[in-house]
């Protein structure tokens, strides 16, 4: 969603419209600051949720597990510093039972390549 359902209160009431339709996992309904709204959000939905936005770096991502925020987490090398930022990231998410993706913000084929070798 990137953000479009803004707080906890829309993206309920998306969410209940939705729910019948087999959906895989919802991304980033809210805010991305708003991690309070996401892990009330999973409290109310048995959809999967993905922080993407949201994940910027160690700090949130602790707060994510913290708070039970996420089922996944999307990380991309250009917002949490490059490659080893995004093991360690991808570290804290397997340790916490979070699944976790490897995204781009669509850098160039070098940029994408290091992303592959972290997924890799
Ligand atoms: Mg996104």
């Amino acid at each position: 969603m990137n953000q479009a359902w803004k707080n906890s209160s829309t993206a309920l009431v998306a969410i209940q419209s939705l729910k019948d339709l087999d959906i895989n996992w919802i991304e980033q309904p809210v805010i991305a600051d708003d991690i309070d709204a996401m892990a009330y959000i999973k409290t109310k939905t048995d959809i999967p949720l993905m922080m993407d936005e949201g994940l910027k770096g160690a700090r949130e991502m602790r707060e994510i597990i913290h708070k039970r925020a996420a089922d996944k987490v999307n990380i991309k090398l250009m917002k949490c510093g490059g490659i080893y930022p995004a093991v360690k990231l991808a570290h804290q998410a397997e340790m916490a039972g979070i699944e976790c993706q490897i995204g781009s913000m669509v850098e160039s084929s070098v940029g994408s390549a290091a992303g592959y070798h972290v997924a890799f």
